[in-house]
């Protein structure tokens, strides 16, 4: 059985399958995967920053980020390339947290749950009433 959704991306009604996005949005982003992928991989931009990057291909920063928590791109090579850890918001090169948030990690649950508690914790707190 399909069921139909609006894309998260475009919020046009499409056939849920195995993507998350319907179909225009999808080859879209396997487009500017293609971008990135095509761009990081030449010698001459090894030393580029995320802006880089971003401007080059005319990619979002949040979109590249996306793709490298994906584990679809890497930078760890990439000296210049930072973006935030999901943790702390400390510049990172590789995977989603720094050292100092894998530290912490250990103790916790899951990475979810870590970065949800993360984030809940930069939120500001509201005190119910009592009665
Ligand atoms: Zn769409
Ligand atoms: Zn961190």
């Amino acid at each position: 059985m399909n069921n139909l959704l609006n894309c998260p991306q475009c919020g046009k009604l499409f056939l849920q399958g195995i993507r998350k996005y319907c179909d225009t949005c999808y080859r879209e982003e396997e487009q500017q995967y293609d971008k990135v992928y095509r761009f990081i991989r030449k010698s001459e931009n090894r030393n580029a920053t995320i802006v880089d990057v971003s401007e080059a291909t005319t990619v979002s920063e949040n979109k590249i980020i996306y793709f490298i928590h994906q584990g679809r791109i890497r930078v760890k090579g990439y000296p210049n390339f930072t973006y935030p850890c999901d943790g702390c918001q400390n510049p990172i090169n590789d995977g989603r947290l720094c050292q100092t948030c894998k530290d912490k990690l250990k103790s916790e649950l899951s990475i979810e749950d870590f970065i949800k508690r993360k984030q809940e914790e930069a939120l500001p707190s509201y005190h119910t009433d009592d009665n």
